[in-house]
């Protein structure tokens, strides 16, 4: 197995100097998985004014309480800690203390999972007291002791553990899954801005719909909107599963984009609050598009997410059934309204949503598909669907005797019949239009 140069050098620094000195963590974990890990992190017996000693100015007492040095190298840092133990953890998050010690064991013994509690050195040996490699062989994710204890101490760790399951497609262990469940409730503890790092993490796993089918009430603790998705039966020949397995589908349907991801999770919260029964039998869900924007804007401010990630995914999810008309009219305003990158992502969500659907709807991939060529065709002849390419500029109608919000509501008039392909984007064909029938403006016609 290989440690890059750099960590190496530091591990040899360290041994050189008479301590001992292991990588531990995800790095470990993650070139066992075949995976490239993004930073190395060094466990050592070294205390840490001790680490600073043999690294001088290349090290930075970062995090000192904690027993961390970070040593900088030309390929990034690398956080070197002192093996220690966590004291008791009164508020569920951080230990109230932590003690040096000289054992690697201890030092692992604190870790939240075995997979996470290998330590392997400069000659190749590992340190893997727990059982890590071989959970890693059956894919299997157990804490190290007793997982009640272990979610107790810190319940971050619960979601954690769904989070490795989905990244690394692991399946819980019986009694570890079973922890989780039992002590979600303590998650509600946590500091919103955690549980959005680790959930968009989990998001984007390629084992994210299995772990969240296993765990439904765990983001249920701080989403308990999701629960009524579950077991939702659809009634209606458009869909083989229920509302909660249909949003898992489209999700690892979608390409792993945290906006996309969340907005799949989230594109039909809002069907069983809108659900209604004909007399056929048949159910529907009229307005669930916008009932679910408004929960998904409810349930992405309660977890603190920045407001530009929210409005895309909200925006995506009130989108997700609208019909773009696979013309250039129908991708030219609905490029207007979105910009290409948030269209792009509309239409891989509506490629999940139908994948997700009864097979028998599966021919719809194809209009889809045209949409998404229309678009390249349209990008590549540079369509105009923004201002920025109007060949009209604020400054043209300024000159032409244009004043104050009359000049913005005739340059949008202008894009609205560009974009509709009424008229062609050519400065005096617009010009002519606008001192025609422009909003406020002079009314004749421009020396051409
Ligand atoms: P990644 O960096 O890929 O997200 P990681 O396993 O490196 O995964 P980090 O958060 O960087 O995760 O933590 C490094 C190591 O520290 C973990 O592998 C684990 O051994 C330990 N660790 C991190 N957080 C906790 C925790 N909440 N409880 C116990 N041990 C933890
Ligand atoms: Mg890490």
């Amino acid at each position: 197995m290989e440690i890059p140069n750099y960590t190496q050098a530091i591990l040899k620094a360290l041994e050189a100097a008479g301590h001992e000195a292991w990588c531990v963590g995800g790095c470990v974990r993650d070139t066992l998985l075949g995976r490239t890990p993004e930073d190395w992190d060094v466990t050592t017996s070294a205390l840490p004014e001790e680490t600073l000693a043999v690294f001088g100015s290349q090290a930075r007492p970062t995090g000192l309480k904690h027993g961390t040095v970070t040593v900088r190298t030309p390929e990034g840092p690398v956080e070197v800690t002192t093996y220690r133990i966590d004291g008791t953890y009164r508020d569920r998050r951080r230990p109230d203390s932590v003690a040096f010690t000289a054992s690697l064991e201890e030092d692992l013994a604190r870790r939240d999972f075995t997979v996470n509690a290998i330590a392997l050195n400069l000659r190749g040996e590992f340190r893997d007291p727990f059982g890590g490699r071989a959970d890693l062989k059956r894919n299997s994710l157990r804490c190290v002791g007793d997982p009640d204890r272990r979610f107790q101490e810190d319940a971050l760790r619960i979601l954690r553990g769904l989070r490795f399951a989905s990244v690394l497609r692991l399946e819980e262990d019986p009694a570890t899954g079973g922890a989780m469940e039992r002590n979600r409730a303590l998650l509600e503890a946590i500091a919103p801005e955690r549980i959005q790092a680790e959930l968009v993490k989990l998001l984007c796993g390629p084992g994210a719909g299995q772990a969240l089918e296993r765990h439904p009430n765990i983001p249920g603790v701080f989403w308990p909107e999701i629960l009524p998705m579950v077991d939702f039966d659809q009634q209606n020949i458009h869909h083989c599963y229920d509302v909660w397995r249909h949003s898992l589908a489209a999700l690892i349907e979608t390409p792993p984009i945290p906006v996309l991801r969340c907005a799949a999770l989230l594109h039909d919260i809002g069907k069983p609050s809108t659900f209604t029964i004909d007399t056929q039998g048949t159910g529907h869900f009229y307005g669930h598009a916008k009932a679910s924007a408004a929960l998904a804007d409810a349930m992405l401010r309660r977890l603190k997410f920045p407001n530009e990630f929210r409005e895309r995914t909200v925006r995506l999810v009130e989108w997700h059934d609208r019909d773009i008309p696979r013309t250039g009219k129908g991708i030219r305003r609905a490029l207007r309204a979105l910009g290409e990158e948030d269209l792009r992502l509309l239409l891989a969500l509506k490629r999940g949503d139908n994948l997700a659907q009864d097979p028998a709807y599966w021919s719809r991939q194809w209009e889809i598909r045209k949409g998404e060529l229309l678009l390249d065709q349209l990008l590549a002849e540079d369509a105009c669907f923004s201002l920025r390419q109007l060949a009209v500029k604020g400054g043209d109608l300024l000159a032409l005797g244009w004043q104050g919000p009359a000049v913005g509501a005739a340059l949008n008039q202008l894009l609205e019949q560009v974009v509709d392909g009424a008229l062609p984007n050519e400065r005096e064909a617009l010009l002519a239009y606008i001192c025609r029938s422009g909003p406020g403006g002079p009314k004749e016609a421009p020396p051409v």
